[in-house]
């Protein structure tokens, strides 16, 4: 499964870093949420691949994202 940040319109709520903070965290730049280092495809702080044993709460931060600019596809 991979995951993907609408970064520039992320509002830094906190939701997803919050429910999934073993995928998701505060970039200190701007704020925004972004991928946590170790799971970004390319190097990307927006794109990732998402392991198995995280699916379940990156799928549930994305649900809970009140402005839905987290996606995910398999
Ligand atoms: S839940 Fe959505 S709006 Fe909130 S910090 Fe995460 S990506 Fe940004």
């Amino acid at each position: 499964m991979n995951a993907s940040i609408d970064r520039q319109n992320c509002t830094s709520c906190g939701t997803c870093w919050d429910t999934c903070p073993e995928f998701f965290e505060e970039d200190p730049d701007d704020h925004f949420s972004r991928i946590i280092g170790k799971y970004r495809n390319d190097g990307s702080r927006s794109e990732g691949s998402v392991p198995d044993d995280l699916e379940d709460c990156v799928k549930e931060a994305a649900d809970l994202c009140p402005v839905q600019i987290i996606a995910v596809t398999e």
